[in-house]
């Protein structure tokens, strides 16, 4: 699996909803994780790859990986935080966004089972930066405008070099 940057417009679409719960899938979600690793990130969701299904996994250390297939963020909090985030799509940039502290969502895993999850910390945020992902949303698109347009002329003059 090759994950794809910034430039290819796959990353600005909506992500489908997985139908079937199968042995494909299964091996679709074995390869994102290998993908993960490969890239030494926290989180992957598939439009990265190409894959234009709702399916994200998260590895963050001392954790086991977590698959999310079909996920709903049911609530958040409305206490919100600023931490640094990056993005495997969007290598070498890195940059203060909002979210909120905590979210509850629902999903199921590789082997079709049906979960909830409340997160708060780290976690919470790897989950709302993925589930982005499924709508076509970066993180740089919720940056302010001015710090936005710094990121973008940054990653521009990068990559004229
Ligand atoms: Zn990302």
């Amino acid at each position: 699996m090759e994950i794809v940057t910034l430039e290819n417009e796959l990353l600005r679409q909506k992500a489908e909803p997985v139908k079937d719960i199968n042995s494909d899938i299964q091996k679709t979600v074995e390869e994102m994780i290998e993908a993960l690793h490969e890239g030494k990130g926290v989180g992957l969701a598939g439009p990265q790859v190409g894959l234009m299904k709702r399916i994200f996994v998260i590895h963050i250390e001392g954790d086991v990986p977590r698959v999310f297939i079909n996920p709903s963020i049911i609530g958040t909090s409305q206490e919100t935080v600023k931490f640094e985030e990056g993005c495997l799509s969007i290598p070498g940039i890195w940059a203060d966004v909002v979210r909120p502290r905590a979210v509850q969502v629902q999903a199921w895993n590789e082997k079709g089972r049906r979960f909830n999850m409340e997160a708060d910390g780290i976690l919470a945020r790897i989950i709302l930066h993925e589930y982005d992902h499924l709508e076509g949303v970066l993180f740089i698109d919720r940056l302010s405008v001015p710090k936005r347009n710094r990121v973008l002329a940054k990653i521009e003059k990068r990559q004229k070099a």
